[in-house]
C-alpha cells in the first residue's frame, strides 16, 4: 500500500513537472510573494497615466531587494537599477496601465474598481490586457537576479511603464531622461501575455511582431444645402463614399501583393437630417503596415485618393487630412531573437517555445527600440490548457487581451514569465558590452 502510494506520488509529481516545466526550486522561492503582488495588483488596477498606486507598490518592493529606484519618471514611471559589476546592461520593461473594462471573469480576485476616465464619465478598471502579469514576473524575476548575483554581471535595469494603452508612457519616460539619466541599455527585453497559446509555453519570432499604426482624421468639406435641391450644393456624403471605395484599391491595387497592409475606415460621420446636405463629412482611418516603405505608400496614397475625390466633385476647399497618432512597428533582433530563442528552449523546454506569427497590434516598446536599442518582444502564454486545448478543438478562441473575461492561469503563466526572463537575463547579462553589442544586427533593419 505504502509503495503504491509512493509510487502514486512520483508518478503524480513528474506529471506535475511534465505540465509545468517552468517549475524550478528558484521560480519556487520569489513564488508566493510574485503571487501575492499579483493579487493585490489585479484587484487595485488603475488606468493610463493615474498609476501612481501601482507605481509606488512596485518601487517599494524593488527598493527592498536592493535596487536604486527612480520614481515619477515620465509620469508615473519607475526605473529600478541593480549593479552588478562590469559587462552588459540590459532593460526590462513592464508596463503599469490598466484598462477602462469592467471585469466579468467571476473570479474571487476580480476587480470591482471603478474610476473616471478623461471624459469624466465612470467606468469600471480591469488589468484587462495582463500588465498585472508582467509586473508580477517582473518582481519574481528582480528577486532571483537580486538573489544571485553570482550567476551574472552587467547592470540591469528593470522599468515600470506607464500608459501603454494610450501609446504615449514611452516616449514620455525617453523625454524625460530614460536614455539619458540612466545607464542605456545594449538590449531592451519585454514580454506580453495572451491566450493565443497555453499556459507554460512561451512564443518567439525574428523581425517585425508588431504593426506601424498609423490614425488619421480626414475632413471633407462641401456645400451643404436643400436635400432636393441637390444641384445647389457639394455632396461631402456622396464625396467621403467615393473616397471610402477608392481608399479599397490602395492594398488591393498599389501595393505589392504580398507586403502587408491594412486599411479601416472605422467611421464616417456626416449629416443631421434626412433632407439636408451637410457642410462636411468625417472619416476615421486606421493604417497598420510593417515595413517603412509601405507606409510612406499607403499614407501618400491615402492622401492623393482624399485629394483628388475632393477635385472630382468640385469641392471648393481641399480636404483636412490630420495624421493624429502613430506607432512604429515593434521589430525583434533577428540575431538576439535567435539567440533568445535557444536560451528559452533549454530553459522551458523545446516543445513549450512556439515560433508565433507577427501580428497587427500596436505597442509603444517601439519607442524604445527608436532609440538604437536591439530589442526583443516575447509571448507569454496564459491559455488554461485544458480550456486552450477544448477551444481549438471546437474551433473557437478563448477571450482575448482586453476582454471583460480575460483571465490568465496564473500559476503556470507567472511561473514561466519568471524563468523565463531570468533565463534571457542571465544569457544577456554574462559576457561583455562590446561582445553582445557585435552579436547584434540592429541598428538600421
Ligand atoms: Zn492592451
Ligand atoms: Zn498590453
Amino acid at each position: 500500500m505504502r509503495l503504491t502510494c509512493s509510487f502514486l506520488l512520483v508518478a503524480l509529481n513528474a506529471l506535475a513537472w511534465a505540465q509545468a516545466p517552468a517549475r524550478s526550486n528558484e521560480v519556487e522561492t520569489v513564488y508566493p510573494d510574485a503571487q501575492a503582488l499579483y493579487l493585490d495588483l489585479h484587484q487595485n488596477p488603475e488606468l493610463s497615466s493615474h498609476e501612481t498606486q501601482t507605481a509606488a507598490n512596485l518601487s517599494t518592493r524593488l527598493r527592498d531587494l536592493g535596487y536604486t529606484v527612480t520614481e515619477h519618471v515620465g509620469g508615473t514611471g519607475v526605473v529600478a537599477i541593480l549593479k552588478n559589476g562590469a559587462g552588459p546592461t540590459v532593460m526590462l520593461r513592464t508596463e503599469l496601465d490598466a484598462l477602462p473594462v469592467e471585469e466579468k471573469t467571476g473570479l474571487p480576485y476580480a476587480s470591482k474598481v471603478r474610476a473616471k476616465d478623461e471624459s469624466g464619465r465612470d467606468v469600471g478598471v480591469m488589468h484587462a490586457c495582463g500588465h498585472d502579469v508582467h509586473m508580477a514576473s517582473l518582481f519574481g524575476t528582480a528577486a532571483i537576479m537580486a538573489h544571485s548575483k553570482g550567476t551574472w554581471h552587467g547592470t540591469l535595469i528593470l522599468i515600470g511603464q506607464p500608459a501603454e494603452e494610450t501609446i504615449s508612457g514611452a516616449k514620455r519616460m525617453v523625454e524625460d531622461g530614460l536614455m539619458t539619466r540612466f545607464p542605456k541599455p545594449d538590449v531592451a527585453l519585454s514580454l506580453h501575455v495572451g491566450n493565443q497559446l497555453p499556459a507554460g509555453k512561451v512564443g518567439v519570432g525574428p523581425g517585425y511582431r508588431f504593426s506601424n499604426a498609423d490614425s488619421l482624421r480626414i475632413t471633407i468639406y462641401g456645400k451643404g444645402g436643400h436635400g432636393s435641391m441637390p444641384n445647389s450644393t457639394i455632396d461631402p456624403i456622396v464625396i467621403a463614399a467615393r473616397t471610402v471605395v477608392a481608399l479599397q484599391t490602395i492594398v488591393s491595387r498599389e501595393v505589392k501583393p504580398g507586403e502587408v497592409a491594412v486599411v479601416t475606415v472605422g467611421y464616417i460621420q456626416a449629416g443631421t437630417k434626412n433632407n439636408i446636405i451637410p457642410d462636411l463629412a468625417e472619416l476615421g482611418i486606421t493604417v497598420r503596415t510593417y515595413k517603412p516603405e509601405v507606409r510612406k505608400q499607403v499614407l501618400a496614397a491615402i492622401e492623393r485618393i482624399a485629394r483628388a475625390e475632393a477635385a472630382a466633385a468640385g469641392a471648393a476647399r481641399e480636404p483636412k487630412i490630420e495624421h493624429y497618432e502613430a506607432t512604429d512597428a515593434v521589430y525583434n533582433d533577428p540575431a538576439l531573437a535567435q539567440r533568445m530563442e535557444g536560451v528559452l528552449e533549454s530553459t522551458l523546454g523545446k516543445d513549450n517555445v512556439v515560433v508565433e506569427e507577427p501580428g497587427l497590434a500596436s505597442e509603444d516598446f517601439s519607442y524604445f527600440t527608436a532609440q538604437g536599442i536591439p530589442s526583443f518582444y516575447f509571448g507569454l502564454g496564459g491559455a488554461d490548457p485544458g480550456k486552450y486545448a477544448e477551444a481549438k478543438a471546437a474551433g473557437a478562441n478563448l477571450p482575448s487581451n482586453h476582454s471583460p473575461l480575460f483571465a490568465p492561469d496564473l500559476d503556470p503563466t507567472l511561473r514561466t514569465g519568471i524563468a523565463a526572463e531570468v533565463a534571457v537575463l542571465r544569457n544577456l547579462l554574462s559576457g561583455s558590452a562590446e561582445e553582445l553589442r557585435k552579436s547584434v544586427s540592429l541598428p538600421g533593419h
